[in-house]
């Protein structure tokens, strides 16, 4: 998607401090954390929201979550724990449109959430 910032990211037209990747996920670090370690997994393949995934899809979320595993392993917080998050929409907070995951550790986080 030629408008999308997430896009570009993974196209290499915008830099990223890219920590893992693999055929199909790109993980890399919040230009804006909001905890110590704060790191987005997008898939490579553009889908603007949770609201336009299908079952074609299904296996590539499992695969966001494989790679929020193994960046918790290489980050060392899989023991400390740690949250994750997809924003879904406006009243989420959602403001960039291609699905991520947000991957927050380094403090606790406080439930419900604000
Ligand atoms: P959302 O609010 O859509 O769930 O999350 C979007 C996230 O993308 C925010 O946490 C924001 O800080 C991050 N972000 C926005 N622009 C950039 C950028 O250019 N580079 C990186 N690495 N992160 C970004
Ligand atoms: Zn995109």
């Amino acid at each position: 998607m030629p408008d999308c910032l997430f896009c570009k990211i993974i196209a290499g037209d915008i830099p990223a401090e890219v920590i893992y990747q693999t055929e199909d996920v790109l993980v890399f670090r919040d230009v804006n954390p909001v905890a110590p370690t704060h790191l987005l997994a997008v898939p490579k393949q553009h889908i603007s929201t949770i609201n336009e995934l299908d079952e074609s899809n299904a296996t590539l979320v499992g695969k966001m979550y494989l790679a929020a595993k193994e960046v918790a392993r290489q980050e060392n917080i899989q023991e400390q724990g740690y949250r994750t998050v997809i924003n879904c929409g406006e009243n989420a907070g959602q403001t960039v449109f291609h699905i991520h995951l947000h991957i927050l550790a380094g403090r606790s986080f406080s439930w419900p959430p604000g």
